[in-house]
């Protein structure tokens, strides 16, 4: 070697709880093998303990000035919040959304591909193949946090969650999404609305939709209710490409594309901060999947194809495709299905494969 100087990147891990720690640690340890290969950069990746059980013991689930800790990170790589002694606001709002939403992760993004040796349970519908990116926004809508519970217990108790649509938020979420849409080959993009119930933020949702769609004329585009849209992705799930929605409908949408692809254990998920004042976070869709936890047996798959996004965010373009195909060569392989997937093999076995295919020793 030349002694050309390997890039540098901080990556802050936070696996959480139940199977994210499982995971996370199969995710550095792919990552590694990945650096290791392509050998021009290096991760230095400090784990933070944060979660369920850090709550335990200081009443936080993450410490006052965590996100100081990572704001100068390249990406956060993200487990999951969710413990079974502590309510799931608490964990999720305590972690999660607390670094999402004040790093202005606004852009979630959720690629949805059947992967090589995957079943989609719509095989009979076209031959299980589909192709899809759903992006969430990921700042306000309904999980902005507004709201409040008076008279607590009594009969008059009262709740309310309030939906909050800014117009500087829509616009940003709505031409992230039709720049995604004209970068991928179809250009297509579907807006996700629900406007004849709710007659208000999505009345303006939708005329936010058609002004930026005004800058985009080479992107075809359409717009569907979020009730008919459930049908449509199961029932002519080629016509669908690109996908814009609320923080909750594309909450929805995406565990239904992901259980479409064949499984919620492979599904990835990228929380963009696209103007880049602040990392970036990556994470597997699934939970902490507490039934399975410590078996060794969780599909650490939506965990690799997050790095791969991570790869895309860093630049590393060469690596985020060689990590994909590791991911494709590995599925492809019903010896490497996890039990989500109805094989029998290991958290680590799959990860093994991963790192062999990787190195290239198992073509
Ligand atoms: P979950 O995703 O944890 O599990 C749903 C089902 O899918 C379970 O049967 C589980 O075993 C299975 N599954 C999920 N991931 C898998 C994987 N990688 N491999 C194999 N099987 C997998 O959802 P849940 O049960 O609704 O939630 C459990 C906890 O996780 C809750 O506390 C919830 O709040 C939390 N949660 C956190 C996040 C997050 O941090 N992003 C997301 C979803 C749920
Ligand atoms: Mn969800």
């Amino acid at each position: 070697m030349w002694g050309f100087a390997l890039t540098e990147y901080k990556i802050a891990a936070i696996p959480g709880d139940g199977i994210g720690t499982e995971v996370v640690s199969a995710g550095v340890e792919v990552m590694n093998a990945l650096a290791e290969r392509e050998n021009s950069f290096v991760f230095h990746v400090d784990h933070f303990n944060w979660g369920g059980e850090y709550y335990k013991q200081h009443g936080l689930m993450m410490p006052e000035d965590g996100r100081d800790q990572i704001k100068d990170h390249n990406a956060i790589l993200f487990g999951s919040a969710g413990h079974p002694d502590i309510p799931d606001h608490i964990t999720l709002w305590g972690l999660r959304l607390a670094i999402c939403q004040p790093f202005d992760q606004y852009a979630n993004v959720r690629p949805t591909r059947v992967l090589p040796g995957i079943t989609s349970p719509l095989r009979s519908v076209n031959n299980g193949e589909l192709d899809w990116v759903i992006v969430r926004e990921n700042s306000e809508g309904e999980y902005a946090g507004v709201g409040g519970r008076a008279h607590q217990g009594s009969p008059l108790e009262t709740a309310t969650d309030v939906s909050i649509f800014t117009r500087s938020g829509v616009e940003r979420i709505m031409r992230f999404a039709f720049k995604l849409a004209r970068s991928r080959p179809r250009k297509l993009l579907t807006v996700v609305t629900k406007s004849n119930a709710q007659r208000h933020a999505m009345v303006m949702w939708d005329e936010i939709a058609e002004g930026v769609a005004k800058e985009f004329s080479d992107v075809t585009w359409d717009k569907m209710l979020v009730d008919a849209m459930t049908m449509r992705m199961v029932t002519n799930p080629k016509s669908i490409d690109t996908i814009v929605a609320t923080n909750l409908h594309a909450d929805i949408l995406s565990d239904l594309a992901a259980a479409l692809a064949g499984s919620l254990g492979i599904a990835p998920t990228a929380n963009l901060n696209p103007e880049r004042e602040f990392p970036s976070m990556f994470e597997p869709i699934h939970g902490s999947a507490f039934d399975i936890t410590g078996k060794g047996i969780a599909n650490p798959i939506g965990t690799f194809w997050s790095s791969v996004m991570l790869l895309e965010h860093l630049g590393e373009q060469a690596a985020a495709t060689r990590l994909m195909s590791a991911i494709e060569r590995v599925t492809a392989d019903p010896q490497f299905h996890t039990p989500d997937l109805g094989g029998n093999a290991r958290t680590d076995e799959v990860t093994q494969a991963v790192i062999d295919a990787i190195r290239g020793t198992n073509i």
